[in-house]
C-alpha cells in the first residue's frame, strides 16, 4: 500500500531551507519529492524492469538528458550516465527568501545511474565498470567545483530501503550546495583544532587493530566510535582535501576498496542496507587545515536511529569497533 499526500497544485518557490539557529539545524522543503515514485509504483503495471524503469538502458526519454556518460562516445551505448535529479532538494535558479530563516535552495541535485542494466549491487558489474563510475563522478565534481555560485559538493549512496533508496536501479546521487553543511564545518572546526587529525586518525587506527584493508595509496578503516557495526571510512594515507582532484589511481582504489567492502559486509549481514557519503572540503575559502584529507564514510543499516539517536545525538551499537574491523578482515 503506497499513501502519499498529493503534490501542490504549483511549487510557487522550489525547493527551500529552514534554518533553525537554535537547533543548528538545516531542513530541506522540496513539496514536489511526494510525487516521487517507488518502484511498487513503476511496476504496478507488470513486465520486466525494462518495460517501467526509468533508470534501465532504453528508456532515457524518462529521465532529463545527460551531463556526462561513459563511454563519452555517443555511437556506443552507454555504461553510466549523470541526469539531473526529477525531484530535486536543491535547484539553480530557485526563488528569492522571504524570510531569513527561509531562503532559496540553491544547488545542484544529481542522480548517478551506474548500470544500463536493472542491477541492485555493485557486485554485479565488473571491476573496471565500476572504476568507471567512480572517474565519471569525480569529472562532475570537478566540474561543479569550478563553479562560482557552489560551496561545496558531495556523492553518496543509499543502498536498499532502510537505506532511503526508493528505486533499486543501481545508483547514487550528487548534491552540491552554496553553503557548506554543518556536519562538514564540525569536522572542518575539529581538524583546525588539532595536528595532523587525519594522520591521527590512521595511526590510531593501525596501533588499535581498525585498519580493514589498504590499496594504492588509500587505507580503509573502522573509525574510534562506529555508529552500527562494520562502519568503515575510505581515505587517503597522505593530505588531500579534494577527491575531485584525487589522482586516478586514488579513484580506482575507492573503487577497489567500495567493493571489498560491500562483498565483506553481504558476508557478515547478508541483505544488509548501507549508506555511503563524500566529504571533501569546500571548494573556497581558508579555514581548510593542510592536513585534512577527502574520505568517504559507510554505514551500514543494520538498526533503525530512533529517539535515544535523534533527541542525544549519541548513538548505540552492538558492536565495538575492534571486533568490527577483525569480523571485516577475516569474513
Ligand atoms: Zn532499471
Ligand atoms: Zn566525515
Amino acid at each position: 500500500m503506497h499513501h502519499r499526500p498529493p503534490p501542490p497544485p504549483h511549487a510557487p518557490h522550489g525547493p527551500r531551507v529552514h534554518h533553525d539557529s537554535l537547533a543548528g539545524r538545516h531542513v530541506f522543503v522540496a513539496p514536489q519529492r511526494s510525487a516521487r515514485p517507488d518502484d511498487a509504483d513503476l511496476a504496478a503495471g507488470g513486465g520486466d524492469p525494462e518495460t517501467w524503469c526509468p533508470f534501465c538502458a532504453g528508456n532515457e526519454s524518462r529521465t532529463p538528458p545527460h551531463s556526462l556518460r561513459t563511454p563519452a562516445d555517443p555511437a556506443l551505448p552507454w555504461r553510466a550516465r549523470i541526469v539531473a535529479n526529477g525531484y530535486p532538494i536543491v535547484m539553480q535558479h530557485a526563488e528569492a527568501a522571504a524570510a531569513a530563516a527561509d531562503r532559496p535552495a540553491r544547488g545542484v541535485h544529481d542522480v548517478v545511474i551506474e548500470s544500463a542494466t536493472h542491477e541492485r549491487s555493485i557486485l554485479a558489474l565488473d571491476a573496471a565498470a565500476w572504476r568507471d563510475v567512480w572517474m565519471l563522478c569525480q569529472r562532475r565534481l570537478a566540474d561543479l567545483a569550478r563553479r562560482d555560485d557552489l560551496a561545496w559538493a558531495t556523492v553518496f549512496k543509499n543502498s536498499g530501503p532502510r537505506a532511503g533508496a526508493s528505486l533499486e536501479h543501481l545508483h547514487s546521487q550528487l548534491v552540491a550546495l552554496d553553503f557548506v553543511p554543518p556536519v562538514v564545518a564540525a569536522e572542518l572546526a575539529a581538524a583546525a583544532a588539532a595536528i595532523d587529525p587525519f594522520g591521527r586518525l590512521i595511526a590510531d587506527a593501525r596501533s588499535a587493530g581498525r585498519v580493514v584493508a589498504e590499496t594504492d595509496g588509500l587505507v580503509a578503516l573502522v573509525p574510534p566510535a562506529p555508529r552500527q557495526p562494520f562502519e568503515t571510512w575510505i581515505l587517503p594515507t597522505t593530505a588531500a582535501a579534494f577527491f575531485h582532484a584525487a589522482a586516478a589511481e586514488h579513484v580506482a582504489a575507492v573503487a577497489e576498496l567500495t567493493r571489498w567492502f560491500v562483498d565483506r559486509l553481504g558476508r557478515l549481514a547478508p541483505g544488509a542496507d548501507y549508506n555511503w557519503w563524500l566529504h571533501q572540503a569546500p571548494h573556497r575559502g581558508a579555514d581548510v587545515s593542510p592536513a585534512w584529507h577527502w574520505h568517504l564514510e559507510i554505514l551500514p543499516r543494520l538498526a533503525q536511529f530512533a529517539g535515544f539517536e535523534l533527541g542525544t545525538g549519541c548513538h548505540i551499537t552492538t558492536l565495538s569497533a575492534v571486533e568490527s574491523a577483525r569480523r571485516l578482515r577475516e569474513a
